[in-house]
């Protein structure tokens, strides 16, 4: 039997990267995935992808109304929800003196206004024993030149899962946060950066870690599945970090 059997998960940002690959590992160990995100091609092939025990829906999570619709058609779907993997995010690039209200604006919305209300949409329609995973990243406790505005999301993400986690406890349900170092995504293609730039960042990990390379997604997906999992009962407001040893040493 599947680690996942019966369950039912949600994962915003499921149509790519970390995101689609957990889709699969989830559905592999026998769960039922609903996948949100913008693009209705890239929803579309990802479901024909990941198979029958897949579903799609679109919306921006920055969006309350989208949100609310995602809820809904999942519920319709499937009735209550076992697994909440709060994915979906990007990042915006840019020393401080050149970051507008719009950037700044988009970036909240985004990974701290899109994650906020994504949990709090599901609250109602989670079953006990389930958990929320909210992915955050390595930098939640880093500061690297251009990066104010994403690192203080994540900082923010995992602040949002220690109170949640104390704030849904009662409810039976455990919120973590899980926290990659660096992974070849489309990441690059949805931020300001340049593939050529998101390249050297990767470097510059891959140097500074004592693994010396990038990740891989599915390195990422096995954490998302350990946090989704009874595995990992006894966890609430912790920070599985999956980072090749960067922030360690
Ligand atoms: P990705 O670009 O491949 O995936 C991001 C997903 O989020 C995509 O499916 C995208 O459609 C979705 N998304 C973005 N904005 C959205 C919105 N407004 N509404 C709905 N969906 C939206 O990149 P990824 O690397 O797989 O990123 C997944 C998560 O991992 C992000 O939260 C990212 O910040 C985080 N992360 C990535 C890395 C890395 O090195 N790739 C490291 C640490 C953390």
């Amino acid at each position: 039997m599947g680690k996942l059997q019966n369950k039912v998960a949600v994962i915003t940002g499921g149509n790519s990267g970390i995101g689609l690959t957990s889709a699969q590992t989830f559905i592999n160990e026998g769960a039922k995935v609903v996948i949100f995100g913008r693009n209705q091609q890239s929803l579309d092939e990802a479901v024909e992808t990941l198979g029958p025990n897949a579903y799609s829906v679109q919306g921006d999570v920055s969006k309350l109304e989208d949100l609310e619709r995602l809820k809904k058609e999942t519920e319709d779907k499937f009735g209550n929800v076992d697994i909440l993997f709060v994915n979906a995010g990007l990042g915006v690039f840019a020393p401080l003196d050149q970051i507008d209200e719009a950037a700044y604006d988009k970036q909240f919305d985004i990974n701290v206004k899109g994650a906020f209300f994504t949990v709090q949409k599901f609250q109602s329609i989670m079953n006990e024993n389930s958990s929320v995973i909210l992915t955050a990243s390595a930098v939640h406790e880093k500061g690297v030149p251009t990066g104010s505005l994403y690192f203080a999301t994540k900082a923010a993400v995992r602040s949002l899962s220690r109170t949640l986690a104390a704030e849904l406890a009662p409810q039976k349900i455990r919120v973590n946060t899980l926290s990659p170092g660096i992974v070849r995504t489309q990441f690059a293609d949805k931020t300001n950066l340049s593939n050529e730039d998101f390249e050297g960042f990767i470097e510059m990990v891959a140097s500074q870690a004592p693994l010396q390379r990038a990740g891989t997604t599915q390195e990422i997906a096995n954490g998302a599945l350990f946090l989704a999992s009874d595995e990992s009962a006894y966890m609430t407001a912790a920070d599985l970090l999956i980072d090749g040893g960067w922030m360690s040493i």
